[in-house]
């Protein structure tokens, strides 16, 4: 378990430096998972100098409106203040269309399903702290990867769980179709040494394990700080579990917006403006 647990985060890790096909984890999950894998990395290689952003607007696209699905259930990458979804995701989609001279809309939707979304062509793009992975990668194309994220383990405060190593036994939580619900599952659930309650929302495998129902949740690490902090008695473990990268999801049949999105990405990346949303909703520590 610990080997495969390490190869992910190493094959993440790796995945940052080069091409995300060439190094994706093999393990294959997900039964949507047909195509042969596809690099984003690869295909948007030349898109910053290929694509004239802020002189292209609505290819491939209806109108001048860019959709992006997302699940607003995910602080600080996407949730409601008000009627309004804002967010890590939300101000970089938005900064995104601005300069390409489109006019974005959101549409909040489950998590898992994000991606056949983007697939059918119901929305334009997917963002929503979502990882880069083998799986997905069969499914649709990644932009450059604007963020970082690792799965953390969430136990109470008085739990016997000081690592992974000791899920043996126990029931652990995730949010259904996430990262962290494929690595418990294929480290632990198939090998038959733990328990997995998949939820649809994380805050409600938070509920779960402040209610005592369930032993850990295994999730992303800044959406885990913000539920931590709402809810009493719980306390994030030190130890990592796996390291991520998150980028935006685009369909495979729509190569043209795939450079669009990649090029602005990229100029926003390089000026500065992705960290300084980042900044804006992740204070240092
Ligand atoms: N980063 C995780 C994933 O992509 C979780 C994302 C989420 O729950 N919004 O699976």
């Amino acid at each position: 378990m610990k080997a495969l647990k390490t190869a992910v985060s190493l094959v993440l890790v790796l995945c940052t430096a080069f091409a995300f096909a060439a190094c994706a984890p093999q393990t294959s999950t997900e039964p949507s998972a047909s195509e042969s894998a596809s690099s984003a990395a690869s295909e948007s290689a030349g898109a910053s100098e290929s694509a004239a952003p802020s002189e292209s607007a609505a290819a491939g696209t209806e109108g001048n409106v860019l959709t992006l699905g997302t699940n607003a259930t995910f602080a600080p990458y996407e949730y409601y203040e008000g009627d309004e979804i804002v967010g890590i995701d939300a101000d970089i989609a938005k900064l995104i269309a601005d300069k390409l001279g489109m006019t974005l809309k959101i549409e909040d939707m489950e998590f898992n399903s994000i991606i056949p979304a983007v697939q059918s062509g119901k929305v334009d793009i997917g963002m929503a702290g979502m990882t880069v992975n083998d799986e997905r990668l069969q499914a649709v194309n990644f932009s450059t990867s604007y963020a970082t994220g690792k799965q953390v383990i969430i136990v109470r405060e008085d739990s016997d769980i000081k690592s992974a190593d000791d899920f043996k036994g126990k029931t652990i939580g995730a949010q259904l179709a996430t990262t962290g619900d494929y690595y418990v599952t294929w480290d632990y659930v198939d090998t038959g040494l733990a328990q997995i309650e998949r939820y649809s929302k994380g805050a409600d495998a938070i509920q779960a394990l402040a209610q005592g129902k369930i032993d850990a949740v295994v999730i992303d690490n800044e959406p885990a700080k913000v539920f931590v902090a709402q809810t009493k008695g719980l306390k994030i473990l030190e130890t990592e579990y796996a390291l991520e990268d998150y980028a935006i999801a685009i369909s495979k049949d729509n190569n043209d917006l795939l450079q669009k999105i990649d090029g602005a990405l990229q100029e926003l990346i390089a000026s500065g403006e992705v960290q300084k949303i980042i900044d804006k909703y992740i204070k240092a520590e």
